[in-house]
């Protein structure tokens, strides 16, 4: 078995996956970078070609966000004939939400192909895949692959916990595969109790309404927006929090309206709810017994606070005049009110500039700057498995080997930590071509030592590392990915620990 990161290696977003296996090319996942909106935003398809003579036998979605799937339409120019699986809801899902990726102008990604949960399938002579619950948003799956020889699962987003609209991740039930290729958004963390972090937003907001302003909370049009309505929606049917009105932004409400069609694909007790109820997934009309959700309305962007103290719900999207600005400008006058925002090192961060803006204390807007009197908070739904949940799928599945894709360098380099006691753990970079089963090399004492050399100048002690001290495997596994070492002395020990600057995406 031969692995290439094409894309979503030591990085996050691009996710694009080749895996050689049983003579076939199988590609998992094929993505875009984050904010990014040219061709820098599309993982290495020249390389993928070059790799593949050209051949890919199968493209696998694993879930119909931006960055594993906003480059469908790309790898179909290049691939016209290479059939494109996904799971039936994330089929779905990526027509409806493909307008809303930026990105190089060929991205439309036509239609794929559904195949449904824990059924295998022949992708090509000699090799079957299989797709499984992955949790994390609706539709999202793993998929496993098996030839005679070897086999690999690739699981790219999944959460263990349960989401309101979600199942959670299943392993499949009648293989261990020899490899894992984990992403590691959740690489570094060690989060609360869901629930509990979700109930805290809800308070928050529903103090700010009660005192009498509004707030808006930022979320990912696909998946946590959903999640924080859904949870908005029942602390008021259940009385614990007084009802506000909620007015959700009209890309987040046409995504809302697509889920809402799809009561197969949601989680159980969701479904049964709406089963049972009769009632719509998301909106109400604030009637005696229901809440009042319901779409933002049409008109000027500043008007859904005119009926007072009230709650939005926006995505952020790339560029200045993103309609998150234009909801703010309702509130970023009034100290009482609130915006509140993702923490970020997430898939669906905001945008640079506008972090950097609301740290400054001020929102883009059509007349220039508008300072920011309200309170900014930040806050953490989280979609992604953390450490501990990361480290138990693992040890449930028992690959003998795992590649780990898709995170911060710190994320990746805290779970490589975790996991390196007990099998090999392989931490590409984009590029990196190996076999992920290799027996380890054995040590060669004829082999020089890395070469390294000291300039010392008029300026700064420097330390130059030759091509073989780079690529030695002790100092990939420790400084891989890193832009920034700090050195100090303890006594006559030098220490060295890399770091990530937090702020740049
Ligand atoms: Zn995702």
């Amino acid at each position: 078995m031969l692995y290439t990161a094409i894309g979503g290696g030591f990085e996050i977003g691009a996710n694009c996956h080749l895996v050689q296996l049983g003579g076939t090319n199988v590609v998992l996942d094929c993505g875009l970078r984050p904010h990014a909106g040219g061709p820098e935003a599309l993982p290495d398809l020249d390389q993928l070609d070059a790799l593949t003579d050209g051949r890919v036998d199968a493209l696998f979605i694993t879930h119909a966000h931006r960055d594993h799937a906003g480059a469908i339409g790309e790898f179909r120019r290049r691939h016209t004939t290479t059939p494109v699986y996904a799971s039936e809801a994330t089929c779905e899902l990526v027509g409806a939400l493909a307008s809303s990726w930026s990105g190089p102008p060929t991205a439309e990604p036509g239609s794929l192909l559904a195949r449904p949960y824990g059924e295998w399938f022949e992708i090509a002579y000699g090799i079957e895949g299989c797709l499984t619950q992955a949790g994390h948003v609706v539709g999202a799956a793993s998929v496993t692959l098996r030839a005679s020889d070897a086999s690999v699962m690739f699981c790219a987003d999944i959460a263990t916990a349960a989401h309101r609209m979600t199942g959670v991740f299943q392993a499949p039930d009648d293989i261990s595969p020899d490899v894992m290729i984990l992403g590691a958004m959740g690489g570094d963390r060690a989060l609360d109790a869901r629930r509990r972090k979700e109930g805290a937003l809800v308070a928050d907001v529903a103090e700010v309404v009660g005192a009498g302003g509004s707030a808006v909370v930022v979320a990912d049009r696909f998946g946590r927006a959903q999640e924080i309505v859904l949870a908005l929606r029942s602390s008021m049917m259940s009385g614990q929090t007084p009802r506000f009105p909620v007015r959700v932004a009209r890309d987040v409400a046409g995504i809302c309206d697509v889920l809402g069609r799809m009561l197969p694909h949601l989680a159980d007790p969701l479904r049964r709810y709406v089963v049972n109820s009769r009632r719509d997934l998301f909106w109400a009309d604030g009637s005696a017994t229901t809440p009042d959700i319901l779409p933002m309305p049409e008109g000027p962007a500043h008007a859904w606070t005119d009926a007072g103290p009230a709650c939005a719900i926006v995505a952020p999207s790339p560029g200045a005049a993103s309609p998150l600005t234009e909801y703010a400008e309702a509130v970023a006058h009034d100290a009482h009110s609130a915006i509140f925002v993702p923490a970020s090192g997430d898939e669906d961060d905001l945008p640079a500039p506008l972090r950097a803006a609301l740290d400054g204390g001020w929102v883009p807007s059509p007349d220039g700057r508008l300072s920011v009197a309200c309170r900014v908070q930040t806050y953490d739904v989280p979609m992604h498995a953390d450490q501990p949940q990361l480290c138990s799928v693992v040890n449930a599945v028992k690959p003998s080997a795992v590649v780990l894709t898709h995170g911060r360098p710190d994320a990746i380099q805290a779970l490589r930590h975790k996991l390196s006691g007990a099998r090999p753990v392989y931490t590409p970079m984009n590029g990196d071509t190996f076999d992920p089963l290799a027996p380890a090399p054995v040590a060669d004492a004829d082999t020089p030592a890395p070469r390294i050399k000291i300039d010392d100048g008029d300026g700064p002690l420097v330390m130059k590392l030759g091509a073989d001290a780079m690529a030695h495997p002790d100092f990939r596994r420790h400084f891989q990915g890193y832009e920034r070492i700090e050195a100090r002395f303890d006594g006559n020990r030098l220490t060295l620990r890399p770091t990530v600057d937090r702020d740049d995406d």
